[in-house]
């Protein structure tokens, strides 16, 4: 299923600095995708801004992520941790997809969608490539290294062996905040 921009030229574009928090949805016919029973994406996105001010409190980059499976299961919610692992690639993404693995039965993750609170990277996009994803949803878009839709289309390159339906701009004004007040006050305590 591949799904494409579609009317998204009216609504202004995402980024950290964006604070307005428009949904920018990529379709490329009918609606967004429902959320998997007994959620909607902004209540999946709520439990990862959760996780997110968790890895926040730990010294770690706020990002936070959850993995739901076609049936509503959330099999793994995580927040950013490469710092206390001392692990480069220990993105929140990235744990999710760890921990889904198993709880799922499988290495692909097919139908599961992934929801974080930061546009994913290049290593998290291919990462979600891997897994089989079926969709992502994310909050904030990161001009400085998103892969989805700000510095690269992974999820929409040719070379692509697998379609993934990505959807950003939910609750994206908290998802900035958060990662706007982390920064400033690391800035301020080193200042
Ligand atoms: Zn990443």
């Amino acid at each position: 299923m591949r799904r494409r921009a579609s009317g998204s030229s009216s609504l202004h574009p995402g980024g950290l600095h964006a604070g307005g928090g428009g949904v920018r949805v990529f379709a490329q016919a009918g609606p967004v995708p429902p959320a998997p029973a007994g959620h909607s994406w902004e209540s999946l996105m709520a439990h990862a801004l959760e996780r997110a001010r968790m890895a926040a409190a730990l010294g770690e980059i706020p990002v936070g992520a959850v993995l739901v499976a076609p049936d509503g299961r959330v099999l793994a919610a995580e927040g950013n941790a490469p710092v206390a692992l001392h692990d480069p690639t220990a993105h929140a993404e990235i744990q999710v997809l760890r921990r889904a693995g198993p709880a799922f039965g499988n290495y692909r993750l097919g139908g599961c969608v992934l929801v974080v609170t930061l546009e994913p990277c290049a290593m998290c996009a291919a990462a979600a490539i891997h897994a089989r994803l079926a969709g992502v949803v994310y909050g904030a878009a990161d001009p400085q290294a998103g892969a989805v839709v700000s510095c690269a289309e992974y999820f929409d390159a040719q070379s692509a062996n697998h379609s993934i339906w990505h959807m950003g701009g939910i609750r994206a004004a908290e998802c900035a905040q958060l990662l706007h007040d982390f920064f400033a006050t690391r800035r301020n305590e080193q200042g």
